[in-house]
């Protein structure tokens, strides 16, 4: 087995690299920069359901200031019995919304041989479950796509940043890291969002850092106060889930909030960032 000398200084820490890293996502004529000063917003379904919706709703959270549109077709679930996603042709309708938005996308990969079929994609996004799949790091490392890494559910921050160093080390600087709630005792939430470790990421690495209220709390109601809170706590930006009938989504609907919902949470958010720029 090969082994990897550990180098003085992680790559992705500040003592490394001391500027925030910018990535663009994105197209030339419709980029889109994450990291440093710029805050991103990202919203859409959590899953695709049909070619029709997934553009409806990125109409929809374009208007109200979204730059990236989100939208997952691979879905890992907790319950094998729960639905698993509109795979390939749900990633063809995401595309579909990418040209008639004109919004970068980003959506979620479960496995690496899916790799081939994210060639369009703007930003991949490794979910909470597969933060330690390395393998899938490793691959991810030996692109030069964007990747999206959300953290998981027991993993420390040193776990989480070791991770993102799988793929930094790999050879792709692209890597933007999302707090997205932690386990906890709490059951009144679906996770726990940890606030703190919006400030103490930014301070321990150059990578972005965004914040997902919506799986942090679980509860659509949450979500505009988590968005505020993680926007004062110095994230780059947010990731929301939008439906336009959050009762009828066919995957987490009760944390999906609605486009005016969504609106009014963007608005309030330029808002935070002009006392905390
Ligand atoms: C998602 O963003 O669709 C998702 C499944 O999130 P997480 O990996 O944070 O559970
Ligand atoms: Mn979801």
């Amino acid at each position: 087995m090969q082994e990897n000398k550990t180098p003085d200084k992680l790559l992705v820490s500040r003592e490394y690299r001391a500027e925030d890293t910018v990535i663009t996502v994105g197209e030339a004529s419709a980029a889109v920069q994450i990291g440093g000063d710029r805050f991103v917003i990202i919203a859409g379904p959590c899953t695709v359901e049909s070619q029709e919706m997934v553009c409806r709703i990125g109409e929809a959270v374009k208007k109200a200031g979204a730059m990236v549109l989100r939208g997952g077709a691979f879905k890992p679930r907790t319950s094998p019995y729960s639905f698993q996603g509109k795979e390939e042709e749900g990633l063809q309708w995401l595309l579909e919304a990418k040209n008639l938005t004109g919004l970068p996308v980003v959506s979620e990969i479960t496995s690496i041989s899916q790799l081939p079929l994210f060639a369009e994609v703007d930003i991949i996004q490794v979910g909470s479950r597969n933060m330690q799949n390395y393998e899938l790091l490793k691959a991810l490392g030996k692109t030069d796509k964007p990747v999206l890494l959300k953290r998981g559910v027991s993993a420390s921050l040193p776990d989480f940043l070791l991770s993102a160093e799988y793929i930094v080390a790999g050879g792709n600087p692209n890597v933007i890291l999302c707090e997205r709630g932690i386990r906890t005792f709490e059951r009144e939430t679906r996770n726990t969002p940890d606030i703190a470790a919006i400030p103490l990421l930014r301070q321990m690495t150059h990578l972005p850092v965004i914040s997902d209220p919506s799986h942090a709390t679980g509860l659509s109601e949450l979500v505009a106060p988590l968005a505020l809170a993680a926007t004062a706590a110095g994230a780059n930006g947010i990731m929301i889930e939008v439906h336009d009938h959050p009762a009828a989504a066919l995957c987490d609907g009760r944390q999906s909030i609605t486009p005016s919902e969504f609106a009014l949470l963007t608005e309030k958010i330029s808002n935070i960032r002009k006392i905390v720029q």
